[in-house]
Order: C-alpha cells, then structure tokens, then sequence
C-alpha cells in the first residue's frame, strides 16, 4: 500500500515521503495505521514500545485489537461495546484523545490518551495514534488537589462575609445609609457568586478523581422528583413563572394496544446526586426564562430505562452552544447569560453525576424556542426494588446492632475503668 506520496522536493534531496518517514520514527506518539478491517499496515518506533510487541514485524498484518487492549481509568475490562477505539474502528467514525490504560504485550500497564482518524479515500484506512499520558495525570492530580484544598480553605471566609454582609444590609440588624446598602448588596451577591463557584470547583474536583461516588438506593423515581421538584416551585412563582409537575401539553399519551401506562418507575440510584442534578436543571430553567414563562418537569418509564425531563419556554440554547454546554466552564456568550450570573459548572456536575449513576444526560433545544434537558437512568422492575429495599433496612438493622454493641463495650469499659478509679480511692482512704 502507498501511504506517502513520492513527490520531490527542494529539501537535500529528501521526497515528502521520506520526510512523513523521518517523522514517524521520531515522534513520541504512537501511530498505527490499519486498514478498513482494522489489520495494522504500519506502526512506528514510538507505537513499538508503548505497545511492548518487539518489532514492526511483529505487529505488520495483526488485528490493531490485539496491539491496543483498552481498560477504562478505573481498571474496569472494557465491554465490547463501550470500548470507545472499537466502536470508532468499526463505525469510522473519529475518535478524540479518549483517556484509558492500556495492557502491553507483556501485562504491563500505562495511562494513554487514544485518538483515531479515517483516513484514505473513502475512509479505507484508520490512523490510530495514541501517547503515554501518566506524567499529565501526576500533574493533573497535582493540580486538582491544590484547587480542592484552596476551594475547601476559602469556603469559610467566603461563608463568613456573605454572612456579615446580609446582617449589614438586612434592615432589621443593622442601620445604614441607602447609598451603603447599594454598594453591600452588590457585594453580598458577589460573595454568595463565589461562595457556589468554591461549592461547584469542590465537587468538581471531587467526582474527577473520584473521591466523590455513587452511594445507590431504591427509589420510587415518580414521586421522589415530583417532592425535589415542587422544592422550587416558590423560586418559580418569585420568577413569576409557572411551574408543573407532568406533561407539558398535559395530553393524555397515546399508548400502543397492549401498554399500560406507567404509574411508578423504580429506580436505583444516589439520592444526593439526583437532588443535586435536577436542582440545577431546574434552576437553570428558571434562570434563562424569562418572566411569563413555563416549566414542566417529568418522569416516564421508556423500557428498562427511567426518562426524566425538565423543559423550559426560555432563551433556548443555539446549536453551535448545545455541543459544548456539559463542558468544563462553558458558557454561552449571549445577552442573556451575560446577565444572568453563572459559573458554567453546573452542566459539567450534573453531566459527572448522572453517568455516576450509569445514565445519560442530553438537551434539545433552539435559541429563543425553550430548552428540554433530558436524564436517562437506569431502571429496575418491581420486583427489585422491593428485594433491594429489604437488603437495604437489613442493613441498616445489622449497622444499629452493631453500634448499639460498640456502645455497650464503651460502656462496659468506661464503667470498669470507674470501678478501679473507686477502689483505688477507697484504698488511699483506708492507709
Ligand atoms: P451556568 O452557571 O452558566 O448556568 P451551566 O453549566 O449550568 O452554567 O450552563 C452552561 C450554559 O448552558 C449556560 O451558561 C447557558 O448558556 C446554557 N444553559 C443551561 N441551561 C439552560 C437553559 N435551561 N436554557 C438556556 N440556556 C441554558
């Protein structure tokens, strides 16, 4: 196969082939190229080692799957069909710098990013190129543990001027003058800003290095989301919107022979997270509608899945936005997110927590038409939640007994350790 062309030029001699060569055996990333079936044609120097298979020679007509073994960054075996490099491979479709552990030839273990692109004519061949990523991890790490433990140290005194400041402007605690009030009331809102960024920067780094993880439980998802979502319904009248529980045309759904309607949908998942993430979602409904406007969130059952839903009539999101919104720090440039105050985290949280909780998060929109923001969470039958539910208070019972034994040796030895401090003292008495 020609995967360079031969054409001269003015450089010593050397033809652009040459020159692609030159490149290749000196490169640091590792680059295989391999045909539509995924058979390697050529691997370079870097992609030699990394890949730990001794010579090109070794790895010349080999299926790239055998060179490339893909583990996800928490040591979990990839699954045919959440390998990210084989799902690109197979589909020709691009994949960019997808982070992983990769097993070499001899079982070692290094951290790598994965990039593939289609290349030739019509797609015929894919270029895989992928590099060692474990000194960028150390200083990701680094890096991530400095803004969490600043975050952590700055939350107090951020909580303690907001504090201050509301007593200050609150006219019943204090007396100032209207110009005054003006200045702290800016100030307040400020500080209660950057009190939820150090909040949102601290769950940040929490869910990317993973201290912070799903603790499931058996929820009914219907009521449970109706309660956290009727939470906000004072926010949204004060926004002078209106505010629904259910379908947003409130139609009675159409359903074909044979399916019932859905009343309950069970779900397994973490509480804490779920609250957080509709918080937001529904927070930020309320934030980018503008007054006159309507929310309706809702849950279906779709399957084995758990569909929930909270859609807005606001600014709506364009297309080019709706591509980066879940990204760290992204924020629409926009009049009204220039107005509305933000900390672009919120999307990037709710997206870390729901695949935490082994769902999907998308939205549907288009600017200036209202937003939908769809979680897709797994679901479980009747059945399950009930058998989870008993495992659950069995738990719970097992951990009170053992508390209440722990207590009682505490007890026993605080009562002992009395006793001996008694006759001690009875002893000196009596000399
Ligand atoms: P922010 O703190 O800026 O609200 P988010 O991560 O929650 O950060 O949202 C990212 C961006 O997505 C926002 O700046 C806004 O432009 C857009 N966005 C989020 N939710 C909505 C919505 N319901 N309607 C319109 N735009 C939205």
């Amino acid at each position: 196969m020609k995967l360079f062309s031969r054409k001269k030029t003015k450089n010593n001699g050397l033809d652009a082939g040459a020159l692609a060569g030159m490149a290749l055996d000196t490169i640091l990333d590792g680059v295989i190229i391999t045909d539509k079936k995924g058979v390697v044609q050529l691997i370079n120097p870097a992609a030699v080692r990394l890949t730990g298979c001794g010579a090109d020679s070794n790895a010349i007509g080999l299926d790239y799957g055998l060179l490339i073994r893909l583990e996800s960054k928490d040591g979990q075996e990839l699954a045919a069909t959440e390998n990210p490099l084989m799902l690109a491979m197979q589909t020709g479709r691009a994949l960019e710098k997808y982070k992983g552990v990769m097993i070499d030839q001899q079982g070692g273990r290094r951290a790598v990013a994965v990039s593939m692109l289609p290349a030739g004519a019509a797609g015929a061949e894919r270029i895989i190129t992928f590099r060692d990523i474990t000194k960028e991890l150390e200083e990701e790490g680094a890096q991530m543990e400095f803004i969490s433990t600043a975050s952590h140290e700055m939350r107090t005194p951020v909580a303690s001027i907001e504090g201050y400041l509301s007593l200050a402007i609150n006219p019943q605690t204090a007396t100032i003058d209207e110009r005054a009030r003006g200045y702290l009331t800016a100030a307040h809102t400020a500080s209660v800003h950057l009190g939820k960024l150090f909040r949102d920067l601290l769950d940040t780094t929490k869910l990317d290095d993973g201290r912070a993880k799903a603790h499931f439980e058996p929820v009914e998802l219907v009521g449970t989301v109706r309660l956290i979502a009727n939470e906000f319904l004072t926010q949204a009248q004060a926004a002078k919107l209106k505010f629904q529980f259910g379908a947003k045309d409130n139609s009675v759904v159409q359903l074909a022979p044979g399916r019932k309607l859905d009343q309950v949908v069970y779900g397994y998942v973490d509480m804490s997270f779920l609250r957080e993430v509709l918080a937001n979602l529904i927070d930020n409904a309320i934030k980018y509608t503008p007054e006159g406007g309507s929310i309706y969130v809702n849950v279906l059952g779709d399957g084995d899945r758990a569909l929930i839903n909270v859609t807005d009539t606001g600014v709506g999101v364009s297309a080019d936005d709706l591509q980066h919104i879940f990204q760290k720090f992204y924020r629409s440039d926009n009049s009204q997110t220039r107005t509305v105050g933000g900390t672009g985290l919120g999307l990037y949280l709710v997206k870390q927590k729901v695949e935490a909780m082994g769902g999907k998060v998308w939205a549907e929109s288009a600017f200036g038409e209202g937003s939908t923001f769809y979680v897709s969470l797994p679901r479980i039958t009747g059945e399950e939640y009930e058998k989870r539910m008993i495992a659950k208070q069995n738990q719970a019972a097992q951990q009170e007994q053992v508390g209440q034994q722990s207590q009682a040796v505490t007890q026993g030895a605080a009562m002992q350790q009395n006793q001996a401090q008694a006759s001690q003292t009875n002893m000196k008495g009596a000399q």
